[in-house]
Formats: structure tokens, sequence, C-alpha cells
């Protein structure tokens, strides 16, 4: 028999935190909480196979769910001494979605489920508070009514707005438990008038309506959204929790909040957490009132924290903080209720933190002790570095403040603003920079969330749905700015007499929570302390070199500063179009004759070897492959009429012979045309141009400086006798400049390996090489057949249906593009044991692609600037897991 149905407190826990695939991660973990005796009410927990079992077979359950399920009710209700549906001493439980990893866009909660018109009384006598208990009945219709029958929340809202205004009252807990009466009587109403039937009152169909929910839930369009979005397989399936309820809203004794056990934010080692007295779960989260710190460290003067209003409860929970943090050896994101004055624990899991929390958190459990130095470089995302390089406010440019929320997500952004997801997500598309303006977000928000550059609402605390989910995306949020008005209908947000429209442009500021009206000027990112420990012992870990692919001074010495241990690719194209050199270039382009080109190519020389001096004096003795150029000549002659003419007068020849030159030149696809090495083929003069500035520039350098090391790289090599040829250029250049200087330098010749031809043949093209570097943009489009700048038209729909796990120009293609890579790296060393092997196509700088590139044992990855730090990273965890997995097989 399956066992479908896992035990957890009073005693049995059938599970453990090592089961978070079957259990969920909130099932592994209340099992897991049980097991170490903290205070967590017994419930079950209905596996994800279930919703596996319910999805594969038509949407019914196993036959023996049922008994098993009853079975585990019946120990509850032993546990608690409480029957469910009993008149007198009714059992009520909480029914919550758990997915292995948090999941939002399902159906989360339900809460006081086992209410009805009869149990109302047995919880009102029992609980001697008659208030409280059609409170909790209310709540139930509401959550039940909105989430298991699909009603409108607002319809709910309406009724209570009614009762407060027939009452004369502001607040929800000015309602008296008559008031609460007649709101479950217009509930109750309302639902059969919505949907057509009376409200259940058999806790029975409650509890299998509810967990129908949850796992119809699971393939609702946000949930496959959010899947999408990161990665997530639709077959894992979510879990159920049933538990025993437990009362923050008993009254003043009472209390539920959300808590971390360090700042999420900045990593502090605080404890850090929001509460709110007299109140349930959903309150917290739903920004419907706004919570109060936990601690008294975080109190601003007139707000009472928990450590205050309810010292008992505060110090036994901080008690579990510390056993929780001894145990998991990570930081956690807790859930806790405490009904008269006694503390529970409804959650724990691995709490999301920023990018800066993460790096400090990681690195201070290190300095603990609490874990190894491998484990810290685990613990922190290599993309998530990214937000820590993200620019800041200048703090001298002039602002105009507009208000202020809370700084739930850290990092500054400007844009125009928007007020629906849809709509961020449709400009952004367009290439507009959009603040994504809501009164508060829902999961039905994710897509609009991704597309915006930051989002700003003006309702709810830092764990409420806009924070948690900004923080997770790296997006910088500014949540619960309650001093603006926003006005969908008008599309406009105001705040102390200023109002703003849609499109106007606002700034946020996700650190410190303030929100300017225009943009602010930004600054490059202050990297802290952590950010180097953290790094110095990534690289300790880590095997393969980072390199960066630059060209110029500037992104040398962002490399440089970012830990790049030389250059990867340098495009020389790029330097060509330098309005000083174009003009050379074109005239090098429209010669008639070699004697012509070469009179061009004199010109660009001094230029050439400028470059590379500059290049090669940052990096001081560092590798630095330069590549020879490589795009069809086309790409430097000017398309426009207008252009055209200028650049006739300014090289003296007549319009149409340009005309006629651009026309010959222009090819459909240039991707796969006259280009790379085919151009050094035709032209030897061009490579031989560059090769001079190259060894030029490097005797100059090498007089003052480390001596360079300049690797020339040969593109777009497909037939050995291209790169005998071009390599023949090379040499011969090499040979005259140390003739005529008298000095000699160490240099290398090496080609791309970015045509499935070349890495077929790559064997025999070793023979000539002195190192390969995989060229994974041209490998993929050459492998999938697929233009790099057309594929953008429908990668992104081959993505969305599942066609493609990942767009295989961002990640790699491991399957075929990586089978390609993986030939090539074993031929190659096959004739040149020590052939040297590195990738610099925009993989470089992707985790999942570096990982990979540990596995075929390539020698260095070369990225942008910017994703230095994070290739150094993601080639420490790379290593790491490798060796792990080697240990383990
Ligand atoms: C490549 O093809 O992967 C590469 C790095 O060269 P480029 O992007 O310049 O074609
Ligand atoms: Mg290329």
């Amino acid at each position: 028999m399956t066992k479908w149905v896992y035990n957890f407190g009073a005693g049995v826990n059938d599970g453990h935190a090592g089961l978070r695939n079957l259990l969920g991660g909130k099932g592994a973990n209340l099992a897991e909480m049980a097991s170490i005796d903290l205070p967590v009410p017994p419930g079950f927990t209905i596996t994800t196979e279930v919703c596996t079992a319910y999805y594969d077979n038509n949407q019914n359950y196993p036959a023996d769910l049922k008994a098993q399920v009853d079975t585990a009710l019946t120990r509850i209700e032993e546990a608690v001494g409480r029957k469910f549906g009993d008149g007198a001493k009714p059992l009520l439980v909480s029914v919550r979605s758990g997915a292995r990893v948090s999941m939002p866009g399902m159906m989360d909660t339900v809460l006081n489920l086992g209410l009805n018109d009869s149990t109302v009384q047995g919880l009102a006598v029992g609980s001697g508070d008659a208030r409280f208990a059609w409170d909790s009945y209310r709540r139930f219709i509401q959550m039940y009514g909105s989430v298991v029958l699909g009603v409108d929340h607002h319809r709910f809202e309406e009724i209570i707005e009614t009762a407060k205004l027939d009452a004369d009252v502001i607040e929800d807990t000015a309602l008296t438990t008559e008031d609460w009466q007649r709101v479950v009587e217009g509930y109750k109403a309302m639902v059969a008038e919505e949907t057509g039937k009376p409200f259940p009152q058999d806790p029975a169909d409650q509890l299998w309506g509810a967990i129908s929910a949850v796992f119809g839930s699971w393939m609702n369009p946000r949930a496959n959204t959010y899947r999408r979005l990161h990665d997530i397989p639709a077959n894992w399936g979510t879990a159920v929790n049933v538990q025993a309820m437990v009362f923050g809203n008993m009254g003043d004794d009472c209390a539920t909040g959300v808590c971390f056990t360090r700042d999420p934010s900045t990593g502090l080692n605080e404890f850090y957490g929001e509460y709110l007295v007299n109140a349930q779960g959903e309150d917290v989260v739903a920004g419907i009132r706004t919570p109060r710190p936990l601690s008294k460290a975080y109190a601003k003067p007139g707000e009472i924290s928990m450590e205050e209003a309810l010292p008992e409860a505060y110090a036994e929970l901080n008690k579990v903080r510390d056993v929780l943090e001894k145990h998991y050896k990570d930081m956690q994101d807790i859930e806790f209720t405490v009904q008269q004055n006694k503390l529970y624990m409804l959650q724990t899991r691995a709490g999301k933190r920023s990018a800066a929390a993460s790096l400090r958190i990681a690195v201070e459990m290190a300095d603990e002790g609490l874990i190894d130095r491998n484990t810290a470089i685990m613990r922190v995302n290599p993309a998530a570095l990214d937000q820590l390089l993200h620019p800041t406010l200048d703090p001298k440019s002039e602002k105009k403040l507009f208000a202020k929320g809370l700084p739930a997500s850290p990092g500054a952004a400007s844009g125009a603003v928007v007020f629906s997801a849809d709509e961020a997500e449709l400009r952004a598309q367009k290439g507009d920079a959009v603040i994504l303006v809501r009164i508060e977000t829902s999961p039905e928000d994710i897509h609009g969330m991704h597309a915006a550059r930051g989002i700003l609402t003006t309702r709810g605390g830092m764990t409420s749905h806009a924070a948690v989910v900004a923080r997770g995306m790296g997006r910088p949020c500014v949540a619960g700015a309650g001093g603006i008005n926003v006005d969908y209908g008008a599309q406009t947000l105001s705040a102390g007499g200023v109002l703003l429209r849609a499109g106007d442009i606002v700034t946020i500021d996700g650190a410190t929570g303030e929100v300017f009206a225009g943009a602010v000027k930004m600054i490059e990112p202050q990297l802290s302390g952590e950010f180097g420990t953290l790094m110095g012992w990534a690289d300790q870990a880590r095997r393969l070199k980072v390199r960066a692919n630059a060209e110029t001074p500037l992104d040398a010495d962002t490399a440089r500063k970012f830990g790049a241990e030389g250059i990867g690719l340098s495009r020389t194209e790029h330097m060509f179009f330098d309005p000083l050199r174009i003009g050379a270039v074109r005239q090098m382009i429209m010669a008639n004759d070699e004697a012509g080109r070469r009179a061009a190519l004199t010109k660009l020389l001094p230029f050439q070897r400028e470059d590379f001096a500059a290049l090669f004096k940052i990096m001081e003795g560092l590798p630095v492959t330069i590549r020879l150029l490589d795009p069809p000549l086309h790409e430097f002659l000017p398309h426009g009429e207008a252009e055209l003419a200028e650049v006739a007068h300014a090289l003296g020849m007549d319009e149409a012979a340009i005309k006629a030159r651009a026309e010959e030149l222009s090819e459909t696809n240039p991707m796969l045309g006259h280009r790379g090495c085919r151009l050094g083929v035709s032209y030897p003069e061009i490579y031989e141009m560059q090769a001079r500035a190259i060894f030029e520039a490097a005797i100059e350098v090498a007089k003052t400086s480390p001596a360079p090391v300049p690797e020339i790289m040969i593109p777009l090599v497909g037939i050995k006798r291209e790169l005998d040829i071009t390599r023949a250029q090379i040499e011969k250049v090499a040979k005259e400049v140390f003739a005529e200087t008298g000095k000699t330098i160490e240099y290398s010749i090496g080609t791309m390996i970015e045509l499935p031809r070349a890495a077929l043949m790559a064997d025999v093209i070793a023979e000539g090489a002195d190192f390969f570097s995989f060229g994974t943009n041209d490998l993929t489009q050459t492998v999938f057949g697929l233009s790099r700048d057309d594929a953008g038209k429908f990668l992104p729909h081959y993505v969305e249906q599942g066609i493609l796990a990942k767009d295989p120009f961002v990640s790699i293609d491991v399957d075929g593009v990586g089978a390609l890579v993986r030939i090539a790296a074993e031929k190659g060393r096959a004739t040149k044991p020590g052939l040297k092997l590195g990738i610099c196509g925009e993989h470089g700088g992707d985790p999942a692609s570096i990982a990979f590139c540990e596995a075929v044992k390539l020698d260095y990855v070369s990225c942008s600037p910017y994703r230095v730090p994070v290739a150094r990273l993601a080639a420490a965890q790379a290593a790491i897991e490798g060796a792990e997995k080697n240990s383990t097989d």
C-alpha cells in the first residue's frame, strides 16, 4: 500500500527535512521541527505523489487516500481532544499548500476550516469569547469563499465596509459579536448567490474542497507562469498540509507573525520580523493591517515591539531562533502564532534574502563556524551578484522626494510609471524602462514585476507579496508607501499635493524606501568587505580561470577591478567604428587593389597599435587574446543615402561608386558570408596590419611594463588550410617586426572553434593551433541553423512552449552545441595534450554554462566585465559540485 499521508506533531513524525520532494518544503520542515521538540500543532501532510497521481488519473484521487486521511485526522482529534464537526468541542484545521520550493501563485492557506453554524457555537462557548468565534467564522467563509469557491474578494470587503458604516466605526476591531454575526449571514447569502449553492456546512466537504483547491491551483495560469520563470517542472507537484488550528486572534495575549533569524535585507545578525497582536496569519501577509516590528532594535518611536508587548513569548521565540539556525545551519524564515502567551511554530524554511544579505550571512556563518567555506560559496547565487553590481543613487544629485515607503528590495531604478503588469510587460518588450506601481501586488502580477525595472506598492509590509517576490527576483522594490494615493481609473499617483501620471518618470531606491519624481543620477556600486572575502574563497576553490571580453581601456579596467585574469576576446572590429578610424577603414574597403588597401591600412596601423598597447598595459602581463577582423566588410559601409553622400565627399569619391561597392558587399545573411578568416585569406594585408600593430605594441609596452602575452586568434576557421594560411601571414610579420626592432616577445596563435566543421576536425586543426577558444555564439547559430539576429522573433515562444528548455544563446545547449564542444576538446587534446581551451561566447558568463565548461575541463571562461564576479563564483560552485559528485560516484 502506498503511504499517501505523513503525520507530524504530538509525538508522531513520519517525515523529516530530507523528504522535501515528497512532503514539500512546508510539510518536511513541520515534521523536522516537531521532531526536535519545537512546539508544532499536530497535523499531516498529503504527499506530492498524490498531486502527480491526481493529474495522471484524470483528476481522481488514489482509492485508498480517503481512508488514510481519515486515520490521520482521528489522530489529530485524539491529540488535541477535539472532534472535527463536533458541536461542543470542534477541531478546526488549517489547510495549506506546500511545494518543494515555495511557489507564489497557488492557493496558499485556508484557516479555521471546520467551522459551521453549529461548531461556531461550540467555539464561542469553549473559548468564552463569542466575538472571537464569529470573527473566525467570517474569516473562514471569506478565505474559503475566495480561494476555494472562486468568489471575488471585493464582494466580501463590500459587506464588511457596509457593516462598518452601519456600526459607524472605522476599524474592523471595533465590530461587535452581533456585527460579525450579521457579516456571516451576509457572506453566506452572497456566496449562495454567487455560486448557486449554499456555503458548505459539512466539515468533511469543506476539507476535501480545500484539498482539491490546492491540487487544482498547481496547474492554474499564475502557477504555470511562475514555474516557467523559475524552471520548476510541472511534475514536481504540491503537497497539502492539514494542521490543528491555533489562534492568534483570541485576544491581546495572542499574536501572529513572520520573522527571519537574520535581517534579510542587510544580512545583519539581528532578529528581524513583524507581528500583529490579536490577528490571524493572513492579516500580516495581505497587508490589511500594518504590522509592528518584532524586536526593540527595529522599533521606531511610538511603535511597540513584540519584545515589549509579549516578552515571554518573544523570549521563547528568540530561543527557537537559535535552535533553528544551529539545526538548519542557515538563515530561517519563520511563521508563528502566539495563543494566550504560548508560542506555536507554523513554518520554517531557508529565508529569501537580498544579494548583499546572502553574502554577509554566508561569510559570517563560515566565520562563526556554523558552515564551512565551500558551503558558504554554495550559498550565494552567482546571478544575484548582479544586484550588488548595480548602480545606486548619487547622494549628491538633486532629488525631488515624492514619498517614502519600506526598503523592500535593494537597488535603485528609474522608469516610466505603469499601473498594470500587462502594460509593464508590453512596454518593457519595446525597450522602455518602467516602474510598476500597484496598491499591492498579487501572484498574477509576476510577469509584470519581472519585466519592470522596479516595483512600488502603497500597501503591505516587508513580508508582503511584492517585497518577497521582488527580493527573490533581484528587482528594486519600495513597498507599503502609504502616503501615496494610487488611482487606477485616472492612471495617477499622488502624494503631498504632487500628482504624477502614467508615463511620468519616477525613481525608487529599494535600499532606503524613498521614491522620487523624475530621474536621479546613479553611481557605481561599492562592493562590501564580504564580497571580497567570498570572492577570495571562490578563487581558491575554482579550477577554471576567468577572463573578460573587452576591447576598450574602460572595459579592460572594469574587468581587472572585478578580478579578470586576462582578456579572452578582444573583438578588433569594435575598434574600427571609432570616428577617427572609420574613414580609413572605408578607404581600405573602397580601394581597387592591394596597394590602395595597404595605403589605407598604413593609416590604421598607429591606431591599432595604440589600442593594443593600452590593453597590454592595463593587463600587466596577463594573457590578452586579440581576435583579428571578423565581420563582413559591408557592416562598415554607410546605409542611408545622406550618409553615403557624406562618405563619398570625405573620401573624394563618386557617390555612385560607394553605392555600387556597398551593394556588391551586401549579404543577405552576413553571419555566414565573407567574414572571419575568409577576409584574411582574400585580403592578407588586413591581418598583416593587425599583426604588426600587435607585435609593435607589445614590444613597446614591454620596455616599461610586464611583457605582454598576446594570443592572436583567427575567427571562423572551418578548414585547416585557412588556419595555415593566416598563421603564416602572422608569423611572417612577427619575424619582420622582431628583425626591425631587435627584440622578441612571446606570443601564440590559435583559433576560434565556432563552426561545426571546426569542432569535428579539431584534431587536424589543433596541429596548427596553440589554443582553441569556443565561439559558442556562432557555434549555436550554426549548429541550430538559427540566425542570431532573427531568432528573437520566435525563440521566446519556443521556450514558452517547452520546445527548448532555455534560450540556447543564453545558456549553452549541452546536448547539441555542448556535444560538439566536448568532441572538439577531446580531439584537440588528443593531438596536443596541453592545448589551451577557453570559451568566449556569451555563455562564458552564464552559471549553468560555466558548470558545463567545468565538466568538459576547459581552462578558462571569458565573459563581459560585469559578469566576471558571477563567473568566478559560478566556477567555484562548479568545481565544488564536481568534486562532490566524484566523491560519491
Ligand atoms: C562567438 O561566436 O561566440 C564569438 C565570441 O564571436 P562573435 O560573437 O563576435 O561572433
Ligand atoms: Mg563568432
